[in-house]
């Protein structure tokens, strides 16, 4: 168990709803759920989440912070911003999706190898090393996340779209050797490192959502 998620479980014992209200974008929307359920039924996804949005705040209130927060449902989140066009209270569910599983995250509980938060970690990897992104690479990394074996059969299987790309000039090969770089790195990583303080500092005085 990370730190983070061990301080965490310490500080808001009582209440998981508290903690997703304080440490979660837009978490303080929750408690307004009438659990009409509008918005399960409006996601095209829906019924493929092990709990589909309704459910998720349900949870939330009902304290159930492992099954939320282990949960691989919000990664499957895709913006389409049916539910939000269509929630009778206004909740911005999409945002609140994407802010549970950042914080999972954050936690070190986001399930492994779920693949838009292994594509998420892969892509961020990239461009804040670079300040750009290296397509080349984050295809590879993402053939061959689950070992060399199975990054083979990957890209066996996907040569033809390899080669197209190639061809339309959509994908240079050359990237695999540096490829395109920001001019000033360590000003992206000072950037970045600053952005976090920011962050951190106003979700410590005002919570995520404010
Ligand atoms: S549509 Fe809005 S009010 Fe209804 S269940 Fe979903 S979040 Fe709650
Ligand atoms: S934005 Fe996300 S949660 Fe909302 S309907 Fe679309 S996929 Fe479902």
């Amino acid at each position: 168990m990370t730190q983070m998620n061990q301080a965490m479980i310490e500080k808001y014992r009582s209440s998981f709803l508290k903690e997703v209200e304080t440490n979660v974008e837009e978490g303080h929307w929750v408690k307004m759920c009438m659990q009409c359920g509008v918005c399960s039924g409006s996601c095209p996804l829906g019924p493929h989440w092990e709990h589909p949005p309704q459910e998720i705040f349900m949870m939330i209130r009902a304290n159930k912070r492992d099954e939320v927060l282990k949960s691989s449902s919000m990664w499957f989140c895709t913006s389409c911003y049916n539910c939000i066009a269509r929630c009778p209270r206004g909740l911005p569910i999409t945002h609140i999706m994407h802010g549970l599983a950042s914080y999972s995250k954050k936690l070190g509980l986001a399930p492994k190898s779920q693949p838009t938060e292994s594509f998420g970690q892969i892509f961020w990897n990239s461009i804040a090393s670079n300040g750009r992104v290296n397509e080349l690479k984050i295809g590879l990394a993402l053939q061959f996340k689950d070992g060399f074996g199975q990054g083979v059969k990957n890209a066996m299987a996907q040569k033809d779209l390899g080669m197209a790309m190639m061809k339309t000039k959509r994908m240079n090969p050359m990237e695999f050797f540096g490829g395109h770089t920001c001019k000033d790195k360590s000003g992206i990583a000072r950037m970045l490192k600053k952005a976090q303080e920011v962050e951190d500092q106003h979700i410590a005085n005002y919570g995520a959502g404010k």
